[in-house]
């Protein structure tokens, strides 16, 4: 591990200040980052904790929900808010990691957390384009079993690794923001970035931008959602497919729906397709499987992930089945 200094930030305004210089990063629970450290992949010179900067849940007049970045992964899942309003969300937080690790963690973190391949985090012996651009990509080739179907490029066909962020994308989340240049927000959806020719550049952030909220939307129906897991083990492991999903349903026919997939893709990946497919449409399985097949018709398996794009279409019909009640 390299020398690094710490520094505690008492507010946002202080913590942007103090990440502006050096190669700072700011560091959430640590429950990635120090990881990441340990093996030299991050090699930050200075850590600027954000820990003590708001971690608020509080409904808005407009209805809407702002939890403060530093609120942990825990208290977000607890909320009573959060679970009659958003069950997806919390579900989705639940579902991830192990109660400790939550404890720790903090929304801010987990939606900055890298990827899970395991070649990115091999420093020594593989070849990454996401650690050292332009060295190759060891995935492609290799055991890509977990990898992305989805929006993959040659360059990396690694999958984010969030369960929160598929919920918060699936709900139109907003990711509230300060820089240098001042305050700002971003669609949870345009946060994170496909990973064409530049797997390194992860997201939209401007550098030294902080992460000081997430606004989830009023969005009535999303107190019918879930989120579904599938994975190798029914806890402690990594999605191989998940869904997050709403559904709003007047005399049998879908008004409106949200749906969103982890596991498969560079970033969490919203069902704009689908979603499309089913408003209006009588809400029965014919209608579900039709929106997820539409929705997967351009996935591109890897050698070992064939199988994701059945999982993903059974998964996305299993769970629209259960939130509208049939025995799909
Ligand atoms: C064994 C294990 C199993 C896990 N299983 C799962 C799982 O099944 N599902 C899942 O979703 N996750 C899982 N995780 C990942 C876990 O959810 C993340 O490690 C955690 O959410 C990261 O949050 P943190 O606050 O600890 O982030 P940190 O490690 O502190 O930081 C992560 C990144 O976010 C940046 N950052 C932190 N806060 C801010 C901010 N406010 N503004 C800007 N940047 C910021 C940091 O600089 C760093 O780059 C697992 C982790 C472990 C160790
Ligand atoms: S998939 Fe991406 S993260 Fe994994 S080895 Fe390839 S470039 Fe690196």
């Amino acid at each position: 591990m390299r020398p690094f200094r710490y520094a505690r930030a008492s507010d946002p305004a202080d913590a942007v200040r103090q990440a502006g210089v050096a190669q700072a990063k700011y560091l959430g629970g640590g429950t990635n980052l120090v990881d990441l450290m340990r093996e030299t992949i991050e090699g930050p010179e200075l850590l600027v904790d954000v820990t003590s900067l708001p971690a608020a849940i509080e409904e808005q007049a407009d209805g809407s929900v702002l939890i403060g970045a530093a609120a942990r992964n825990t208290a977000v899942a607890e909320h009573r808010t959060i679970r009659t309003r958003y069950p997806m969300l919390s579900r989705a937080i639940v579902a991830g990691a192990s109660p400790q690790i939550r404890n720790m963690a903090t929304v801010g973190g987990n939606l900055l957390q890298r990827t899970r391949c395991s070649y990115f985090y091999d420093e020594a012996g593989s070849s990454c384009n996401k650690r050292h651009p332009g060295q190759g990509c060891d995935a492609v080739a290799g055991f890509n079993r977990n990898h992305a179907i989805l929006g993959a490029s040659p360059a990396c066909v690694a999958v984010h690794p969030s369960d929160m962020c598929v919920a918060l994308a699936a709900l139109d989340a907003e990711v509230r923001l300060r820089g240098s240049g001042g305050a700002r927000s971003l669609p949870l959806t345009d946060l994170h970035r496909l990973p064409g020719d530049r797997p390194d550049i992860e997201t939209m952030l401007e550098p030294g931008e902080l992460i000081t909220g997430v606004a989830l939307p009023a969005l009535p129906f999303a107190a019918r959602s879930t989120y579904r897991k599938v994975r190798d083990r029914s806890s402690y492991a990594f999605a191989l497919v998940s869904v997050a999903a709403a559904l709003d349903i007047e005399h049998g026919q879908v008004r409106d729906v949200r749906i969103a997939l982890g596991g498969v893709a560079h970033k969490p990946w919203r069902a704009w397709r689908a979603e499309e497919m089913l408003r209006g449409r009588k809400a029965d399985e014919a209608a579900f499987t039709a929106a997820a097949q539409a929705e997967l018709a351009d996935a591109e398996p890897l050698s070992q992930n064939g199988f994701k794009i059945e999982l993903a279409r059974r998964t996305i019909v299993a769970v629209l089945g259960e939130l509208s009640g049939d025995a799909a």
